[in-house]
């Protein structure tokens, strides 16, 4: 027979079972323990010795030893922060009693108190997408975590952050979905069971917590409102989904909601759009090689606050459609452009601004420390400055202005916390010691009280040596015994006399320890008075901690502007570092950058001493489409991404890496690299390519921007070439948007007799004595050769080899001379839109037969036989 489970491994299988699949951490005294398979885990990713207690015979471990290992409570922080970057979601349980309430509660039912169990219960589960503390998070990076439903074929998508509140509300169509995941990038995804799009990361919740009904009860209640008018227009599917995050929420906080601010509506109109696969090819907030260095992101930051860099990723990876939005964006980073100066101080200041968005949403979710209320008081007073500041600047832009109100309006709040709290408050509030002086008259006089009483054991001390004669005696202090006196052993003997008013409390190697009646009563004072004192701090901080959460959307919408002020200042500063302008919007279909750059191969070259060579690019309805050949290295991936970064920091309201631009607003943005590797995802590197192609060729519109860079290539060269072929032309004929096609077909120059709005361009290079030389120059007109053969020798391939390459290309380029090349074909291929004809209807026999019979003059035996008839020439069809 199986051993059975001790009453505590019963209770930990129970709590287990709650836990839903996450790591439990079961509180036992100062240690986090975890059990089974979650400490062999656990262990593993925290790199902690796992070792092993007792037998179990519960679950199914069989009577096995119970493996476990166990971090320390007081640095669970670290440790939770790992497992959680690691993937894993954790369920905290605590010691919900005292070791004593535990042996009452034994008692009262009628059990021995010796085998008392202190009861625990989960407390919270610890999720990527639902963190508040400051050690958990990254200060640069919004934390999102995002709930999606499908309510009759409209997806709602509720996303939030809860380290600052903010919550938005979208809807989308099926298709769009993962472009609008991939915007939001959250950290973890909620979905109703069995959702048909989700991965394995996604978490399943019940599909009854996804009501629009719920959704909308539970945002009045939130917001204490009649009606959500005033938020903006929600759809059932925004508020469905918005339900299942709020229910979400509210199970892993046990039913402690987090911040959470009004939901902002967004429609996806409002937004460029880009697909994940554009995004990672454009290399915004993560390279390829999937960290923050060498993105566009690590190039442009220059924001001197957490929040502001916060911004700025939002900024980058939503930039907008609305030339009235840019417009204003643009305006501010120009007004800080313009005066260095007053840009310096800005940057000054903010710079030494706490993280007031994330301190309250710590402290509205009831984790908040003194010290972060500390940090709302300074950072509220420092906005209130600033506002005075920038309110005496004549002419400012429409944006600042219009931010400068939600930067005061704190006074009452700010003067309140300045009289209550100390300079620098502690992290911890058990300990007391953070609300200031003069504050509160009853507490001063329990400090009085216990710091009188401090100063009186010190008058003890003095006292006893002198009539003990013992001049190494000592009152201290320690955990266990409170106040004592001690003197070394070889004095002790007169202490020990009865008559000598002194009694004994513990003999040490060396050392004698006593109590004295003088000794108990001031050390019972100072007890007393700092309990009563921790309670009345303790009674202030909830005090404080109410204010502040009446008014966490003003203080929010502080935090929201001074990240604003932030990128806007941040924005200006790059563009001064870098020389680059603020450019000039339009509402057509145009694109001229004058002398373009790229920013992050710019800021590589740099970094190196190499010159970076910018480059022209100019699109309109008469020359929409640029086909770029020339060698590889040359330079075209360069240049198609560098014309797609620069409409994308446009749109997002920011200046950009050229000498000037008129960019016609963008509706989408795509771009695709052929033959990524992207093995990973389980499809060949050329399926990859064409699924991601298609989608160009069914969403973009004659307003978007699409750079396609040597598609094609991951296939045989006749494949591969009548692909690209039918895609330029496609793009050419039938959406008509503005393209950058980075091509090493030489073939498809011909294009360019038929497509009267394509052009041919090359980046130049120059062989110079047998050297090649990339000149990274673009040029009108078709690439003259491939040289791929000084690319190879510039590569290091021995010079035997290329020598036989060398032959050998000799005599294809003599075969291809005399055969018309690999396009010889092609010479009378009619235009795309010409070529593609409506497909052929078969024609139906049934039919015309059926239309010859004259039902009514068919004697029933006529009408028999044609009906086997026209059995015979449907099966005959089939
Ligand atoms: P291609 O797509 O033609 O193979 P890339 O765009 O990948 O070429 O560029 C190859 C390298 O050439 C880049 O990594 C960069 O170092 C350099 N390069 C590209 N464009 C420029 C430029 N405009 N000025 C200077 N160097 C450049």
């Amino acid at each position: 027979m199986a051993a059975k489970s001790t009453p505590m491994m019963e209770q930990y299988h129970a709590l287990k079972q709650q836990a839903e699949g996450c790591l439990l951490f079961y509180r036992m005294g100062d240690f986090f323990e975890l059990f089974f398979d979650d400490a062999k885990l656990a262990a593993g990713i925290l790199d902690i010795a796992l070792t092993s207690r007792g037998k179990d015979g519960g679950g199914d471990n069989g009577g096995e030893p119970v493996p476990m290992c166990g971090v320390p409570v007081h640095s669970a922080e670290a440790y939770l922060a790992r497992l959680i970057k690691a993937g894993c979601r954790v369920a905290i349980a605590e010691q919900v009693e005292t070791p004593d309430e535990a042996k009452q509660r034994a008692k009262a039912e009628g059990r021995p108190a010796s085998k008392a169990l202190v009861k625990r219960e989960i407390v919270r589960f610890v999720t990527a997408g639902t963190l508040t503390e400051e050690a958990l998070l990254e200060p640069r990076r919004a934390n999102r975590l995002a709930a999606v439903c499908d309510v009759r074929g409209t997806i709602g998508i509720a996303s939030c952050d809860i380290s600052t509140g903010q919550m938005v509300l979208e809807t989308c169509e099926p298709a769009a979905i993962s472009a609008a995941l991939a915007r939001i990038g959250a950290s973890e995804l909620v979905a109703p069971e069995a959702w048909a799009e989700a991965d394995e990361e996604t978490i399943f919740r019940p599909r009854s917590d996804f009501s629009s009904d719920d959704g909308e009860r539970r945002l009045k209640m939130i917001h204490e409102v009649k009606t959500l008018d005033a938020f903006g227009d929600f759809d059932r599917a925004m508020l469905a989904a918005c339900g299942g995050l709020i229910a979400y929420l509210d199970h892993v906080g046990r039913g402690n909601l987090p911040l959470l601010l009004p939901p902002e509506t967004r429609s996806s109109d409002a937004l460029l759009a880009m697909d994940e696969a554009t995004r990672a090819s454009l290399e915004i907030l993560t390279s390829q090689q999937g960290g923050r260095a060498g993105s566009l992101i690590a190039t442009v930051d220059r924001c001197v606050t957490g929040a502001g860099a916060r911004q700025l990723a939002e900024d980058l990876s939503a930039p907008l459609c609305d030339l009235d939005t840019i417009s204003r964006r643009q305006n501010m980073v120009r007004y800080f452009h313009q005066d260095p100066l007053l840009r310096a101080d800005l940057r000054d200041v903010l710079r030494g601004l706490p993280d007031i968005g994330r301190a309250l949403g710590r402290v509205v979710a009831g984790r908040g420390s003194p010290r972060d209320l500390g940090q709302i008081r300074d950072g509220l007073a420092e906005a209130r400055q600033l506002r005075d500041f920038l309110a005496a600047k004549p002419d400012q832009p429409a944006l600042l202005e219009a931010l400068l109100p939600s930067m005061g309006g704190h006074g009452a709040l700010v003067d309140h916390m300045q009289r209550a709290l100390v300079a620098s408050p502690p992290t911890e509030r058990q300990n007391g010691g953070f609300i200031a002086e003069g504050y509160d008259a009853a507490l001063d006089e329990l400090r009085q009280v216990s710091g009188n009483a401090r100063r009186a054991i010190a008058g003890l001390e003095a006292r006893y040596r002198d009539e003990t004669d013992i001049a190494t005696l000592k009152i201290k202090h320690n955990g266990v015994l409170g106040y004592f006196i001690e003197v070394p052993a070889r004095h002790a003997d007169p202490l020990m006399a009865a008559d000598s008013g002194f009694t004994h409390r513990q003999t040490m190697k060396g050392a004698v320890r006593f109590n004295s009646l003088s000794l108990h009563e001031e050390a019972g004072r100072i007890s007393e008075a700092g309990g009563h004192a921790l309670a009345a701090e303790e009674a202030h901080f909830e005090e404080l901690t109410a204010a502040v959460v009446q008014d966490r959307q003003t203080i929010a919408a502080t935090a929201a502007a001074l990240a604003r002020l932030d990128v806007a200042a941040g924005q200006a500063e790059r563009a001064a570092e870098g020389n680059w302008c603020q450019p000039e919007m339009r509402d057509y279909e145009v694109l001229e950058i004058r002398s373009g750059r790229h920013p992050v191969v710019e800021a590589a070259l740099t970094a190196t001493d190499e010159r970076f060579v910018a480059n022209d690019c100019t699109l309109d309805n008469d020359d929409r489409l640029w086909l770029i050949g020339g060698p590889n290295m040359g330079g075209k991936s360069t240049f198609l991404r560098q014309n797609a970064l620069i409409i994308l920091l446009a749109q997002a309201g920011g200046f950009v890496p050229a000498e000037g631009a008129r960019i016609g607003l963008v509706d989408r943005l795509f771009s695709r690299v052929g033959a990524s590797d992207n093995l990973a995802r389980g499809r060949s590197t050329f399926m990859v390519e064409m699924v991601e192609t298609a989608a160009i060729l069914s969403q973009a519109t004659a307003s978007s921007f699409v750079i396609l860079d040597e598609v094609g290539r991951g296939t045989s060269t006749y494949d591969g070439l009548a692909l690209a072929w039918a895609v330029v032309e496609a793009v050419h004929e039938t959406i008509r948007c503005r393209c950058l096609f980075a091509t090493h077909y030489h073939e498809l120059a011909r294009l360019a007799d038929s497509c009267d709005a394509l052009s041919l361009h090359n980046v130049r290079a120059r062989e110079w004595k047998g050297d090649l030389v990339l000149l990274h120059e673009l040029e009108e007109g078709p690439a003259d050769r491939s040289y791929g053969l000084a690319v190879a020798k510039l590569a290091g391939i021995p010079k035997p080899v290329v020598a036989r390459a060398k032959a050998v290309l000799g005599k294809l380029e003599q075969g291809r001379a005399q055969t018309g090349g690999l396009a010889a074909g092609l010479g009378d291929l009619p235009l795309f839109a010409a070529a593609v004809e409506p497909e052929e209807q078969p024609e139906d026999i049934l039919a015309d037969k059926l239309k010859t019979i004259d039902v009514d003059s068919l004697s029933p035996r006529e009408a028999l036989e044609a009906l086997y008839e026209l059995k015979k020439a449907a099966t005959s069809n089939d």
